[in-house]
């Protein structure tokens, strides 16, 4: 069932959603060549702490997994998503990572998602970059209250295929609100006019996971990583459905 938020818990939402736009916000002036993935968490996890939060991710079961043990998921290159920080991960001069973080506060959630760049990159890194941003920024403007889910999907499939890029196979986004995940899924492709109708108080994570060289993925446990040991990107925010356009809550 796709939950409906009422004012009070939009109030919630805001909250949870503002402290993850914030850390995200601070945590790019600490993304440098040198820094380990582990220095970047325990970051995060200060600021989120500092802000009234808990680290949603930390501690986040799944079947056949041992909990996740971290505050954010730091995703460098080739990894898609759900890296787990780590002391040997050291960022070099034109790598990416994908930092993803979970905030909860008051009994809501909130999710989002940055690819940062390390020093600087390659010219095709900036393209990935710019075409999952731009894939992010067409699905949220499909999140209009009336249309479907599939709406959304189709408008961030259709662009990233058109510019030649892949949709990374089985990761989508979903609702999100007293708990992480929630219905509905959001895949990263469909058609429009399928799917659940979009209605105004929902609360809706989109994350488009892009990567260069194919759609297929390997798992390692809770982290997932392009077959092909392409670079992959993922930018996530958290919106609000509203009469009109819709809002971002993860902004900073
Ligand atoms: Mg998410």
């Amino acid at each position: 069932m796709i939950s409906i938020k009422n004012k009070s818990e939009i109030l919630k939402m805001r909250e949870s959603n503002r402290i993850v736009g914030l850390l995200l916000h601070k945590l790019e002036n600490y993304v440098k060549p040198g820094v380990t993935t582990f220095e970047l968490n325990k970051i995060a996890e200060d600021i989120i702490r500092t802000e009234g939060g808990k680290p949603a991710f930390k501690g986040y079961s799944v079947p056949g997994l041992s909990p996740f043990p971290a505050a954010v998921c730091a995703s460098v290159n080739s990894c898609i998503v759900h890296g787990i920080p780590s002391k040997s991960t050291v960022l070099n001069e034109g790598d990416i990572i994908g930092v993803d973080v979970g905030v909860f506060k008051d009994g809501f959630y909130g999710d989002a998602a940055r690819t940062y760049m390390v020093g600087n990159v390659s010219e095709k890194t900036k393209a990935l970059l710019d075409v999952t941003k731009k894939a992010l920024e067409l699905g949220i403007e499909a999140a209009i209250c009336g249309n479907r889910i599939g709406d959304i999907s189709s408008a961030i499939g259709d662009y990233v295929r058109s510019k030649g890029y892949f949709i990374a196979d089985d990761l989508t986004g979903h609702g999100i609100g007293k708990k992480l995940h929630e219905d509905p899924i959001i895949p990263n492709f469909g058609i429009a006019g399928k799917g659940p109708r979009i209605r105004k108080g929902m609360t809706l994570a989109i994350e488009p996971m892009v990567n260069i060289g194919t759609n297929r993925v390997r798992e390692e446990g809770w982290e997932f990583f392009t077959l092909d040991n392409s670079l992959s990107a993922h930018f996530e925010n958290t919106i609000l459905i509203t009469d009109g356009k819709p809002e971002i809550l993860t902004v900073y």
